[in-house]
């Protein structure tokens, strides 16, 4: 008999997945144990970020080079304009092409320090132009940033909306929001990209949080808004970690159901680069292993 718990799933939803790209041998065999973890899941693609001010330019790569070359799971490179001018990013992107990538996630990036952002004097201004930059090298799938709690560089929500319409109007095909906790603050913002005629897919960012403090930090400086009932969830649990990530696939499993019911199919996961807690939060809402290794579709 089927479940009453998360019994209104039907069993067709979309997920993809975003590491980062690991600094030292031993976390990327994390890195690539959560892949592989992860990977029969069938993801629409994975993704894998860029450090600020290009930081991480070779890693992210190497990285996202082995996925396409090891998995048919396509990936995503993040790409950002901090400290760098448009003919070094214009060779990140073509090397990505040459490397068989076609999604790129196209972004502004941050300033190192938590500065106010000022653009490379030969760079991209913001992701705006890099989209538009992206474009005129190749044909890539592009994915750019939403904000539905409203970038902190926004003078208001209908200008951070406006921003995002000129990006998915410059060649952009989707947009992966930032990490929220209100399912309401979500579909308000999904209603409103309709209403100012965005048409494009804007897929909910997924972090599943099983550490407030560390999470409080982040979210400060992203303009993500930390509810009192979820302080309320973890309080009483500093000494139970065991305790905290059942708790975080519980949160984050509820929320993707009320998305769920608001009608959001496609859900991206922020993964740190552990697949316990996405692995779990997906096989909640539905998902099961389907063969997709290379060797295995052969
Ligand atoms: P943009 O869209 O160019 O602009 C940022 C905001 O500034 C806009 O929302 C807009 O409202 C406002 N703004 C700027 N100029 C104007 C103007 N002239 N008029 C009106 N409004 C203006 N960062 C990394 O360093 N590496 C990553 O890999 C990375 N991955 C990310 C993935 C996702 C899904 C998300 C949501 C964020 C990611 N970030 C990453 C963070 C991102 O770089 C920061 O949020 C950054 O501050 C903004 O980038 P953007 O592409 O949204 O910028």
């Amino acid at each position: 008999a089927a479940s009453p718990l998360f019994a209104d799933l039907a069993g067709d939803i979309g997920v993809s997945f975003e590491f980062f790209p690991p600094k030292t041998e031993k976390m990327e065999a994390q890195l690539w144990d959560t892949f592989r973890t992860l990977e029969p899941l069938g993801p629409s693609f994975v993704s894998v970020t860029y450090g600020a001010g290009g930081s991480t330019r070779e890693r992210t790569h190497a990285t996202v080079a082995r996925i396409a070359a090891e998995s048919r799971v396509p990936p995503a490179a993040h790409l950002t304009c901090v400290e760098a001018s448009r003919a070094e990013i214009d060779e990140v992107a073509r090397a990505y092409w040459e490397a068989g990538v076609r999604h790129i996630v196209a972004l502004r990036g941050d300033v190192p320090g938590g500065e106010p952002y000022r653009a490379h004097p030969d760079g991209y201004a913001n992701a705006i132009e890099l989209v538009a930059g992206l474009k005129a090298i190749a044909p890539f799938d592009i994915s750019v940033a939403a904000y539905p709690e409203t970038h902190p560089d926004a003078t208001c929500p209908q200008s951070d909306l406006d921003n995002l319409k000129r990006k998915l109007d410059a060649g952009a095909t989707r947009a992966i929001t930032q990490f929220f906790f209100s399912p309401d603050s979500f579909l308000r913002f999904r209603d409103a990209a309709a209403a100012a005629g965005i048409e494009a897919p804007i897929i909910p960012g997924i972090l599943p949080v099983s550490n407030v403090s560390q999470t409080r930090r982040i979210a400060d400086m992203c303009g993500t808004a930390i509810p009192a009932w979820m302080v309320s969830l973890f309080d009483g649990l500093d000494d139970h970690p065991a305790a905290r990530q059942l708790v975080a696939a519980t949160i984050a499993a509820e929320m993707c159901r009320r998305l769920y019911a608001g009608g959001v199919r496609d859900f991206h996961f922020y993964t740190l680069n552990r697949a316990e807690l996405s692995y779990a939060i997906c096989h909640l809402l539905g998902l099961r292993p389907v063969s997709t290794a290379k060797d295995q579709a052969a």
